[in-house]
């Protein structure tokens, strides 16, 4: 089989999995009880957040500790949202987000807050310049993702942060896609909350975090127990947290190599596509997640591309992964207006570290083979 949907997920890192086994058999104390059984998850929670921080420039008291992408994205917009109860906030985000915030803002929209979606351009990027002429001090949040999920293009993040700051206005970014793949420092960017999930890094599923930079404040998502320092109820997911950041640490180690590994593997199915005469675009900005690539081939439906190719043992992904069960034109490919001859024929190839140039050459044999 050739994986080739590491945007989707990624398989667990051995040593990650390995990190996580005495959290699991033998040190599956709550880290809230306070007997001696409980001191190492507890120490191990505290240097797991140490790691992440570290990952991201940020303070080990600023991450805080999620079941994923999802609840963090919902975590970051609905805790501005309700901050305050009886005021309806007003948000600016763009439409080609993860539904992970588009669903949410959607839901904040029937509740009485309002939401502004900015457009992007035909790589998938959002304007600064478009953004300022539409802040105003009554903006509460702007949230941009830093990397698509379906087409890789990053956003710039550091000067959307930077107009939305000037008018005291939050700025978040789902970082689901580049965290453990770009390098990233919350300072940098500028940004006020980012969203993070461990399985996209190889690490395990159902676990991520949200940073929150100090002095940010937000209601929590999830009411119950004093866990994350009162700010997200519920026992800790020990072996996840520690298994998220080990497979964290080790992407930061080796990120040079990795993502000129990976921008390596792309250029190799770009010269492979060349060489077909094949009618296809490639979507997109030159900034992008390496490994990532979109293509949409004229007159031929993309599912069917996936069929095929998933007949011949190659696993690729049509439009978001999140979206595979449905036909319709992903909301991403309509955003950056590719042809309708072309749009629905869009496929999306993401590689890891675990494919080889040999497998990334054959995915374009396969394609080729399969239009012909
Ligand atoms: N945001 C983006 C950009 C994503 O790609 C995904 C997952 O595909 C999510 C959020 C949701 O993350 P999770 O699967 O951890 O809930």
């Amino acid at each position: 089989m050739i994986y080739a949907d590491h945007a989707a997920t990624t398989a667990i890192s051995p040593i990650a999995r390995e990190a996580m086994k005495t959290w699991l058999e033998d040190q599956y104390g709550n880290p809230s009880t306070l007997y001696r059984f409980a001191h190492e998850p507890r120490k191990a929670i505290d240097h797991a957040r140490e790691i992440i921080a570290n990952a991201i420039g940020a303070l080990p008291e600023e991450i805080y500790f999620t079941s994923g992408g999802t609840e963090s994205d919902n975590w970051a917009i609905k805790g501005v949202a309700f901050r305050n109860i009886e005021k309806k906030c007003r948000i600016i985000t763009s439409n080609i987000e993860h539904h992970a915030v588009l669903n949410v803002c959607q839901f904040l929209e029937k509740i009485g807050h309002s939401v502004e979606y900015l457009p992007v351009n035909e790589k998938g990027l959002v304007n600064p310049i478009q953004l300022k002429s539409i802040m105003t001090d009554s903006v509460d949040l702007v949230s941009i993702m830093l990397a698509n999920n379906e087409i890789g293009s990053i956003q710039p993040i550091r000067d959307l942060a930077a107009i939305a700051h000037e008018t005291g206005c939050l700025m978040h970014t789902d970082a689901v896609q580049a965290v453990g793949h770009i390098p990233i420092d919350v300072n940098e960017l500028g940004v006020d909350l980012l969203s993070a999930s461990a399985h996209k890094f190889n690490g395990p599923k159902g676990v991520g975090f949200l940073y929150i930079r100090k002095g940010v404040k937000l209601e929590p998502l999830i009411h119950g127990g004093a866990q994350e320092k009162h700010m997200r109820a519920g026992t800790e997911n020990v072996a996840g947290i520690i298994g998220m950041a080990i497979a964290l640490e080790e992407h930061i180690k080796n990120l040079e190599y990795e993502m000129e590994y990976l921008n390596g593997l792309r250029s190799i199915m770009i010269t492979a596509l060349k060489e077909t005469n094949l009618n296809y675009i490639i979507n997109g900005s030159d900034v992008r997640i390496p490994g990532s690539l979109s293509i949409s081939f004229k007159g031929i439906e993309g599912e069917r591309i996936l069929h095929r190719l998933d007949l011949m043992g190659t696993a690729i992904a049509t439009g978001s992964a999140c979206d595979s069960f449905t036909a319709v034109l992903s909301h991403v490919i309509r955003a950056i207006e590719v042809p309708d001859e072309y749009a629905y024929g869009t496929i999306r190839i993401t590689l890891g570290m675990d494919n080889t140039p040999e497998q990334a050459k054959m995915i374009i044999d396969q394609i080729n083979k399969i239009i012909k």
